[in-house]
């Protein structure tokens, strides 16, 4: 049987399915995955330069307005036929747990319910002080804008390189990946950590791993099948 053939007959019989997402996934919709060169205005900036709590604290204009740059690129794009599909396979399926790493909020947007957004959401902002969410009519307009209760810089709801991710997020998901029949690893270089453990996790626990990237990761040798393909090809034929 070919790999699309046996991830077929895989899902099919599956009950319970965990999908851990990373870029690539809405690379289809248009948002540039953090391996592609950034263009343009961006083109002499590295993502990994820019997404720290060191570069904010240097320049937090230069981060704040890439982050702008970057949300009116994420509200223009539209959820692609991979969203589609995993949102498909969660009406589908007796259980169903959606891991992310993007924070475009395209998976909501394409109807996906049980969703852990482990890195965050750029459309939401926090306080860089006190941590906590903030809406709009807290912050005073700037470059960044500024906390209106304690003054501090108001920066992306967003998980940065170096920083921790939420403890209850990450045992929530790492237990989904355990506890399912198959885990679905799609556009995802598996370089950021933890969640590039996460489909080690579900191996060790015995549940079928299948990844789906057109590019060759660190998990493609160890999965259970590696569909090299784009998600918005590959994962609507993989919906029973
Ligand atoms: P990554 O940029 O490291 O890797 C992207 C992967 O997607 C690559 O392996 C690539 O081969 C694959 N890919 C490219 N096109 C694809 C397609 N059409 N279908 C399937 N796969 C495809 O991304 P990452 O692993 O998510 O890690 C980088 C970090 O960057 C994450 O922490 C994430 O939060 C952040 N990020 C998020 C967004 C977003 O929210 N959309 C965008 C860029 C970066
Ligand atoms: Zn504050």
């Amino acid at each position: 049987m070919d790999p699309l053939s046996r991830a077929r007959a895989l899902v099919g019989a599956a009950r319970r399915i965990t999908v851990l997402t990373g870029a690539g996934i809405s690379a289809e919709s248009g948002i540039p995955t953090f391996r592609d060169a950034l263009t343009g205005l961006w083109s002499r900036f590295r993502p990994e330069e820019l997404a720290t709590p060191e570069a904010f604290e240097r320049d937090p204009k230069t981060v704040w307005e890439w982050y702008a740059w970057r949300r009116v690129a994420v509200a223009a794009a539209q959820p692609n036929a991979g969203h589609a599909a995993l949102a498909a396979l969660e009406r589908w399926a007796a259980g169903f747990t959606l891991i992310t790493q993007n924070v475009d909020g395209l998976h909501a947007r394409a109807g996906s319910r049980n969703l852990i957004e482990l890195h965050g959401n750029i459309a939401r902002n926090r306080c860089a002080g006190e941590g906590c969410v903030l809406a709009d009519d807290e912050a005073a307009p700037g470059s960044p804008p500024t906390c209106r209760r304690c003054g501090s810089c108001v920066r992306p709801d967003v998980v940065w390189f170096g920083e921790m991710l939420d403890p209850a997020s990450l045992d929530r998901a790492f237990e989904a990946a355990r506890d399912c029949d198959v885990f679905l690893s799609v556009g995802t270089s598996g370089l950021v950590e933890p969640a590039a453990s996460l489909p080690f996790e579900a191996l060790a626990s015995g549940v079928s791993v299948i990844e789906v990237n057109p590019q060759p990761t660190p998990l493609s040798r160890r999965a259970t099948l590696a569909l090299a393909g784009p998600a918005g090809e590959m994962l609507p034929r993989l919906v029973p």
